[in-house]
């Protein structure tokens, strides 16, 4: 069999098989279990093209010993991962200079510039609807200091990714999103956000588009021989392709590592409820940035969550998050119901230097990467995949991206 394989039916992995099947090549999508609602399935909908900052800053650094006294802040250490997460988070410690922060932002910076064109091409090629639409978004602090000390980021991602913000009072951002009668300091408008209508919605018009290209299967190992590269299905079967795509999400790393490379890759895991009938009418996401979540309103309803929880990537989900997420929603957006909706965990694959791996592997170019994407893989779903294809078409690959900085 020739053509080209895809390991993984998530955003990345249908993104990037619907590109290569525009271009004309012969895909065949990998996906373990269709039916699992991934990080794919359930995230917050965001296009958040002004997002360029890395996680790992020196402001988020200090931040850190108080958000881990809180077991249900912004930031959650399953301690006893702590031994398996080390290597992840040495290398985060690291990626908080002030000199990679740069360059990482410049990177993402790059890699954000095209991205919206990027999504009106893919819902073109693919045939989608019109699932986008630019809100904007709305970011609230709870008082003066911390709106001060976010400002840098601001301007970071205003100087790195061209795009404007306007810092407003409690009541200039209560005339756009009235439901805030919560109390808050200040806030910050981007317009330069955009959303979907439903990330989920998008995933299955994506998978409807393969049709069946998309095949149910487990690939467990990638094998590069003489006469195309072959992948291993966990029924023992082997299939040869010219060329493979490995967009497998947090489980990308386990197929790296049988190809004999290292890459440093965890779970950054995330919660939500989804509330289809609550009273609350956004015309844009919010964000609580003190508190590291996001309202945003979708087809599916008022979708809040987010935060960050370190822990393996089987540990069992604690949903005591998403609740406490939604009550302190509950303090901005009086309207949101006590109870209801459905709870959700999605495991964001994240690098420590929060760039996505993008690129081929350094002595096989018929196999490439795709996968590590953290907060933004529905964002750059679209650039990633005009990205696989150029790369396969022998285009170079951008270098920040690629897995040789982890060798
Ligand atoms: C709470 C939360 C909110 C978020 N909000 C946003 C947002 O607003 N905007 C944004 O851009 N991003 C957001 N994200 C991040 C985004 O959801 C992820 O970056 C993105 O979904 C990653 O896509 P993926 O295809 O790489 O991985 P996944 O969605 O994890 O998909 C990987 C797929 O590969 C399959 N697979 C794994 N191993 C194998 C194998 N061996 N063989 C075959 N198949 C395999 C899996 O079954 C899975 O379906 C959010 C994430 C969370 C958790």
């Amino acid at each position: 069999m020739a053509g080209i394989a895809v390991i993984g039916g998530g955003v990345i992995g249908c993104a990037a098989a619907a590109w290569l099947a525009a271009d004309g090549h012969a895909v065949t999508v990998y996906e373990r279990r269709a039916e699992d609602r991934h990080a794919s399935a359930g995230n917050a909908g965001l296009l958040a093209f002004p997002e360029i900052t890395p996680l790992a800053r020196p402001g988020v650094l200090g931040s850190v010993p108080r958000w881990l006294m809180d077991p249900l802040g912004p930031l959650a250490l399953r301690w006893r991962d702590l031994p398996a997460l080390t290597p992840w988070l040495l290398r985060f410690l690291a990626a908080a200079r002030a000199g990679q922060v740069e360059r990482s932002t410049a990177a993402l910076g790059g890699l954000m510039r095209g991205a919206l064109d990027d999504h009106h091409d893919l819902a073109r090629r693919a045939g989608l609807p019109n699932h986008l639409r630019q809100t904007g978004a709305m970011d609230v602090y709870d008082n003066e200091a911390s709106f001060r000390a976010a400002l840098p980021e601001w301007e970071l991602r205003r100087r790195l990714g061209g795009h404007d913000f306007e810092p407003m009072t409690a009541d200039e951002a209560r005339a756009l999103v009235p439901d805030l009668t919560g109390s808050f300091a200040r806030a910050v408008l981007c317009r330069a956000y955009w959303m979907v209508d439903s990330p989920l919605a998008v995933l299955q018009d994506l998978r409807r588009s393969l049709g069946d290209r998309l095949v149910a299967g487990a690939v467990t190992a990638v094998e590069p021989g003489p006469d195309g590269v072959s992948i291993r299905l966990a029924d023992g079967t082997t299939q040869t392709f010219d060329a493979v795509v490995v967009a497998a999400g947090v489980w990308s790393r386990e197929i790296v590592r049988g190809l004999g490379l290292k890459v440093t890759l965890e779970t950054e895991r995330g919660y939500n409820t989804t509330i289809p009938e609550a009273l609350v009418r956004l015309p844009m996401p919010v964000v609580f940035a003190d508190h590291g979540f996001v309202a945003s309103p979708l087809a599916d309803g008022l979708r809040i969550g987010g935060a960050v929880e370190l822990a393996a990537v089987d540990a069992p989900a604690n949903y005591a998050r998403a609740r406490a997420l939604r009550q302190k929603a509950r303090a901005y957006l009086p309207g949101i119901p006590e109870t209801g909706g459905t709870e959700w965990m999605g495991r964001r694959p994240s690098t420590p230097d929060s760039l996505p791996v993008i690129g081929p592997h350094p002595r096989d170019r018929r196999i490439v990467f795709a996968f590590g994407h953290g907060h933004l893989g529905l964002t750059l779903s679209a650039t990633t995949a005009r990205l696989v294809s150029a790369i396969l078409s022998g285009t170079p690959a951008p270098a920040p991206f690629g897995i040789e900085r982890f060798q």
